[in-house]
């Protein structure tokens, strides 16, 4: 089907909530992609922060499709081994606690929203401005950005924002009514904005002062995307619970709460369940990513890489932010710059507002394909 085929379906099927590029793609393999005109692309987008080891990488491919061949769906009322296997990696790796897998970021994150008010009954939830936590009502209540939130109000009572440069603030915001306070390490939609180590300590010690969850959003920043697996081990601050979804899966959709050990017990029987969570399939792709990442080697090759990124973007007067694979730079019209740099630089990124650019490349996207986007964008900006 042509493009303008396309297009004409979306407007006459499909509920207008996004704003699509004009660009069909067919097929990718590794930081590749392909339209159906058949040029080639450099993906430095990934999703968002999705395809975490690549396109088509062929160890994801071959454990979906065996799994899909032996056994697509039961349902929780039953065992299968992926997701048991995916909970307890998970758990190791991460806080030693349990898991609840679900389809997606916005449920992992009602997870753990519920769960901090099993914790604290009636209790509220201090958020930081700029912060992203997806689309649910639960999960929009917790985004503090008026143009998302506004025309669906009433949104869920009891969620505080606090600014995202005021340790002071946050600390006075947290109570004995605070159930969690929920943060993005390092926030992605807005833009990429690591938060400051104050603030980091700030939220620790006011959530253990007043017997309130410390929750990280680690949706868009977790699964090696920093170099390190989680962004709180770089962080040197240790959360309460944690959501994890977006490069979990590699491209398929699922979403982890997972928590320490003193809070693996908040939530019980009937609490909370998920219909389609933890299928074999997608456990058994997300087993597979969890394969390739979890790695001293690879982790430590995703911060060298990030770091030559980051001082190539550098190298062109662009002022740079950001972590490991994870990294925006400002520009005076980025909308218009993203665009030139997808149709006619045929590279592959997001401007996340008016002067934002964000790149967030597969993790096994190669330094010869690094100095590729860069010299691309270098074009692009002359
Ligand atoms: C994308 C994102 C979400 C929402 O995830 P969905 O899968 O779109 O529901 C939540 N939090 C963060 C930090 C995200 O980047």
């Amino acid at each position: 089907m042509a493009l303008a085929e396309l297009q004409a379906l979306e407007g006459r099927a499909t509920m207008g909530t996004y704003a699509r590029n004009p660009v069909e793609f067919v097929r990718g393999e590794g930081a590749r992609l392909w339209d159906s005109d058949g040029n080639e692309y450099l993906d430095f987008l990934a999703g968002i922060s999705v395809v975490q080891i690549g396109h088509c990488h062929p160890a994801l491919v071959e454990a979906v499709t065996a799994q899909a061949r032996r056994l697509m769906h039961v349902g929780n009322l039953f065992y299968t081994e992926p997701a048991m296997r995916l909970a307890a990696r998970l758990s190791e790796l991460s806080l030693g606690g349990k898991v609840f897998l679900a389809n997606s970021g916005a449920e992992a994150v009602e997870c753990a929203l519920k769960l901090a008010r099993r914790h604290r009954p009636g209790g509220g939830f201090v958020v930081v401005e700029g912060g992203f936590h997806g689309r649910t009502m639960g999960a929009l209540s917790a985004t503090p950005q008026e143009a998302k939130q506004a025309p669906f109000a009433p949104l869920v009572p009891g969620f505080t924002t606090v600014s995202r440069e005021d340790p002071g603030a946050l600390a006075t915001a947290v109570s004995d009514k605070t159930a969690a306070v929920l943060l993005e390490p390092i926030q992605g939609e807005s833009g990429i904005h690591p938060l400051s180590e104050e603030m980091l300590s700030a939220a620790r010690e006011a959530c253990d002062r007043h017997g309130a969850l410390l929750v990280f959003d680690e949706i868009q920043c977790g699964m090696g995307r920093t170099g390190d697996l989680w962004a709180w081990e770089g962080a040197g601050v240790r959360p309460d619970v944690m959501t994890v979804a977006k490069g979990l899966g590699g491209g398929l959709p699922i979403g982890a709460c997972i928590t320490t050990p003193e809070y693996a017990d908040t939530l019980g029987p009937g609490d909370h369940g998920s219909t389609f969570a933890g299928g074999p399939v997608i456990a058994a792709g997300a087993n597979a990513v969890l394969d390739v990442v979890d790695d001293e080697a690879f982790l430590a090759a995703v911060l060298s890489k990030g770091g030559a990124l980051s001082s190539a973007l550098g190298a062109l007067g662009l002022e740079v932010r950001g972590r490991g694979l994870m990294h925006a730079f400002r520009v005076a019209d980025a909308p218009a710059l993203a665009r030139r740099l997808l149709l006619d630089q045929r590279l592959v990124v997001n401007a996340t507002g008016p002067d934002t650019i964000r790149l967030l490349p597969p993790l096994t996207v190669t330094p010869e394909e690094i100095e590729d986007a860069v010299g691309r964008i270098g074009a692009a900006l002359r």
